[in-house]
């Protein structure tokens, strides 16, 4: 009883997953950012796509969906709160429910914020989770639809799931996050020696994604809002110390203007 997760890159810097259940046949894609793409590498493999399971609204998410469930009949899997933007949806989901796939079963959360309703898909029974643009290695989404409390509670979320859980992110953004979480948090041990990795890997153009949540807690700023340390740094300018939301939308938009 294995899941097989098979990991290819999509668009310009995207990561297409087709995750894979030997024993029932069942294939999902997740998110649809190139439906050629993704039925090729289904081909390739000899899968069938049976499921899509989107995480938000976005083309470069799914923007495929059509195309895909035209070649294969698949059902579409999508959030609630993001469904009206997204096509060829059977069944829309939100946080605590769960999405069968053979004998596993996905765990909904709601990581809204980068969009009001992205979901993440989280597999307890393989330690792995699927968080599109909420997380990234040593990042999060931008914050274009949500609020700092609603994005903040997201992440908690994520920061609840076993330490052990391998992420999948949607995109390889992480040579940026460093130089921004270097600068966020340039007195972390474990960052400075995570930063380096990642140079060494992107100069070998290796992928430095999926990550493992562990290694995140660790270093990735936005999910450290509500680290004494980090809150002291990114206090106001009057010394006063800001919360978890305070310190993340504070992180949040410095990132945004940071080059
Ligand atoms: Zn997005
Ligand atoms: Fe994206």
């Amino acid at each position: 009883m294995t899941l097989e997760v098979h990991q290819f890159p999509c668009l310009s810097d995207n990561y297409g997953y087709l995750l894979h259940d030997s024993a029932s046949g069942e294939t999902a894609c997740i998110d649809t950012p190139d439906a050629d793409a993704y039925l090729r590498e289904a081909a390739a493999k000899g899968w069938t796509i049976t499921q899509i399971w989107n995480t938000h609204w976005h083309p470069d998410h799914a923007g495929g969906n059509e195309a895909i469930k035209a070649a294969t009949g698949c059902t579409i899997i999508a959030p609630a709160a993001d469904a009206a933007r997204i096509a060829g949806i059977d069944r829309t989901v939100a946080q605590g429910d769960t999405v069968d796939f053979g004998t596993w079963q996905a765990h909904v959360i709601d990581v809204g914020g980068h969009t009001i309703g992205h979901c993440a898909y989280f597999v307890p029974g393989a330690s792995i989770a699927f968080v599109g643009d909420a997380v990234f290695a040593l990042g999060c989404g931008r914050m274009f639809e949500g609020t700092p409390d609603q994005f903040w509670a997201s992440l908690s979320r994520v920061k609840a799931l076993p330490e052990d859980t391998t992420l999948y992110c949607a995109h390889e953004y992480t040579a940026s996050n460093a130089k921004f979480a270097l600068h966020a948090d340039p007195d972390n041990a474990a960052l400075a020696a995570y930063a380096a990795e990642i140079a060494e890997k992107r100069e070998r153009h290796e992928w430095t994604v999926p990550t493992r949540l562990s290694r995140e807690l660790a270093t990735n700023p936005f999910l450290r809002a509500d680290d004494p340390a980090l809150q002291a740094r990114w206090a106001s300018q009057g010394g006063r110390i800001g919360s978890a939301i305070e310190t993340f939308a504070a992180l949040r938009s410095a990132k945004d203007n940071f080059r």
